[in-house]
């Protein structure tokens, strides 16, 4: 892999302004591809300039002028052979009033406009016509950049990474031939320098062939990656644990309620795959409220049967402490010793959960982030079952599965159900479970959209349902990189709660609260003492409160999809049917009119989930994952979905019978990530 310091023409500043861009070798430099192109290809007489049209136009300034009204503006007049026309900067620099004086010969290149004194084009590009112009041979890319890296050095830096690197094929021919792609520094060569007669629209929309061949490409080394830690696994050992004879049973009739046939099916796919003796990395998608924490119980039982450690991990301390209820509450009378452990335990209590879970004694661990740390050492530790997967890094799952030895089973949840598309390319290193049906006798959620303006006969409202004994969460705006402002509004509302509703008991949750302090107010809630809870999003996941049936949340439109039906489900947990209001400020966007649509017309998490990934675009979707996982460049998952589905199938066939060709695929591809997916 050739350094960028290798390449002596290349300046330090050069390199350092590369390297901003995520650019640190000479491959990584070669897949930096235009955004965009300009037809600098031939000169357009004024005469044939076309209104809506980009042109490239020569001639000599015949007039320029500086006005002020209705704002400063610098106005030029351009004439060639055949006509005038003008030229409009809002914003110039002295530089460029000297350039535009009468006399000077110009060659401009912009977009035709009409404008009052007929055609005109405002900021085009200049440049002065000396003795050698000459026009451009190739369309002329427009790369992504930084300040202090002009496109002209970009474009001279690529070219010469064109002519020094290795641009032969990775992979075997055959490969490519059901789509007929032309070869990897053919389709480099066309995107970087097309012919001036390629088609402009199929290059911006990344429709050419060109294009195409490097989205797969792309897409082949994603599927690579993946598939290569999937196969890794394949090769791993782990504990093997035998169906549970006597404590899945014994549990399942002590519930109330009998599983429904969706979470038997995927707690079967579960039971199967902790007989295996390579480690299971499973993902159970289920929307809020689908029952998951059971399904997560009976594999836990199967581990702990077979003479194993669980360990249960949650995101928050609330919801932590809400399984390790639940645990207790069904796993005490089977006699199964639990421990508890987070971070804001005393030192006392923390080393007595560290001691029973390095004895063995303690055979299933509840807790937070807690129980990745270092200090945190099992007698051996069976299987990690991760809550809310998305929330937690890649690394934190990591160093979670490095405390088994051999490698513990791994079952990760999450309520935000991802798209198909996403989990054929982001996820194709897991198995997944879906649960796709709730328990019976769910009464659905109505969601209303209200203005901000109606504020008080939403205040009216929760008097009413608090009256008729029921309890509500008001859920206070989120306020984006600001934790001391959230904290702020948090204690603002609930004043202006208390003041509003003297007849009810009021409390507040919010994240900077000790540990302690949010359990006892979620204890006071859940007991019915507090009848109505402002809350910052801290309460999105997991907390179940059945009585609850009627939630506020202010600022609506400032949250994600996923994120507000997260929240939304904390309602319609119990019989009483439930009440979601999402109160909006009046000047809406229009991608945030959009996505409020979306969340009143559906109650289905899958579909949410696709559209927040098609508003929002799966870089915000995948959240923290990201971070272990490199992102598509070029390939678009609906646009270029047979391409992925391709790729998908040729992945695991080319990693059994070119090895080695699909190492020097994944080094061109993943050139610029430090660290390739660990999951
Ligand atoms: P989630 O999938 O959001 O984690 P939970 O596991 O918290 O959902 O389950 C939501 C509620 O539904 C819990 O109170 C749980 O005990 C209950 N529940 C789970 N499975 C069933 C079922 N088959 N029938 C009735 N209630 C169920
Ligand atoms: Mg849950």
């Amino acid at each position: 892999m050739t350094k960028l310091c290798e390449i002596h023409s290349f300046s330090k500043p050069l390199i350092a302004n590369l390297n901003k861009l995520g650019i640190g070798n000479l491959q990584a430099l070669l897949l930096h591809l235009p955004l965009r192109y300009i037809d600098e290809t031939h000169l357009t007489a004024v005469r044939d300039l076309r209104l809506g049209e980009s042109a490239q136009v020569e001639g000599e300034i015949v007039h320029a002028e500086l006005t002020y009204k209705p704002r400063k503006a610098l106005i030029a007049r351009l004439e060639d052979a055949s006509g005038q026309f003008t030229l409009r900067f809002l914003h110039f620099y002295h530089s460029q009033i000297a350039a535009l004086k009468v006399g000077n010969k110009l060659r401009v290149y912009g977009e035709v406009r009409s404008g009052f004194f007929g055609y005109e084009m405002v900021h085009p590009t200049c440049k002065a016509v000396g003795a050698s112009s000459f026009v451009a041979e190739t369309l002329t890319p427009v790369y992504p950049t930084v300040a202090g890296l002009t496109q002209g050095a970009l474009r001279k830096a690529i070219g010469i990474a064109l002519k020094h690197a290795d641009l032969s094929e990775t992979l075997p021919a055959y490969i490519y031939q059901t789509f007929q792609f032309p070869s990897f520094s053919d389709s480099l060569q066309a995107l970087h320098h097309p012919a001036p007669q390629a088609d402009r629209q199929a290059l911006e929309n990344k429709t050419t062939a060109e294009w195409q061949r490097l989205a797969f490409d792309e897409l082949l080394a994603q599927q690579l990656s993946m598939r290569k830690h999937y196969a890794r696994r394949r090769s791993v050992d782990a504990p093997q644990f035998s169906p549970s004879k006597n404590l899945v049973s014994a549990l399942l009739k002590s519930l109330p309620f009998a599983l429904t046939q969706a979470q038997q099916k995927v707690a079967l796919e579960i039971e199967h795959d902790l007989t295996n003796a390579h480690p299971m990395q499973r993902l159970l998608q289920g929307d809020v409220g689908s029952g998951k924490t059971i399904v997560a119980c009976m594999a836990a039982l199967q581990s702990i049967e077979s003479g194993w450690q669980v360990a249960f991990m949650a995101p928050t301390e609330i919801l932590a402490e809400q399984h390790y209820q639940k645990m207790l509450l069904w796993l005490t009378p089977l006699n199964i010793q639990i421990a508890w452990l987070t971070g804001s335990q005393s030192k006392k209590d923390r080393e007595l959960a560290m001691h029973s879970i390095a004895n063995g004694s303690a055979q299933l661990i509840v807790g937070t982030h807690a129980l990745f740390q270092e200090a945190v050492q099992f007698k051996q530790l069976g299987l990690a079952m991760i809550d809310e997967q998305h929330r937690f890094g890649v690394q934190q799952r990591l160093a979670l599965r490095q405390k088994g030895q051999p490698e513990p089973h791994q079952l990760m949840m999450t309520a935000t159900p991802i798209p198909r598309t996403l989990s054929m390319s982001y996820y194709a290193d897991l198995d997944v479970s879906v649960i796709n049906e709730l328990p019976p006798g769910r009464t659905p959620i109505v969601t209303k959209l209200v203005s901000d303006v109606r504020r008080d006969e939403i205040l009216q409202r929760v008097r009413e349902s608090c009256a008729e004994g029921h309890q509500a969460y008001w859920v206070c705006p989120l306020i984006e990189d600001s934790e001391t402002l959230q904290l702020v509004t948090a204690n603002d509302t609930y004043a202006l709660m208390q003041e509003a509703f003297p007849e009810l008991q009021v409390g507040l949750i919010h994240g900077r609260m000790k540990a302690a302090e949010k359990q006892a107010v979620m204890a006071a809630f859940s007991r019915g003492d507090l009848q109505l809870l402002v809350a910052t999003t801290v309460i999105e996941v997991g907390v179940d409160v059945p009585n609850a049936s009627l939630m506020v949340i202010e600022h609506a439109e400032r949250m994600g999809l996923s994120q507000l039906h997260q929240l939304r489900g904390r309602v319609g947990r119990g019989a009483a049917k439930s009440t979601c209001i999402l109160l909006y400020q009046n000047k809406l966007s229009e991608t945030a009119r959009a996505r409020l649509k979306v969340i009143y017309e559906s109650n289905d998490g899958f579909a949410i989930a696709q559209a927040d990934l098609n508003l929002r675009g799966p870089g915000e979707f995948l959240g923290v994952r990201q971070s272990g996982v490199p992102m598509l460049k070029i390939a678009d998952l609906n646009r270029d979905l047979a391409l992925l589905q391709t790729a998908k199938t040729l992945a695991d066939q080319l990693l059994h019978d070119y090895p080695q060709a699909v190492e020097q695929h994944l080094a061109r591809w993943m050139a610029d990530v430090s660290q390739l997916v660990k999951v």
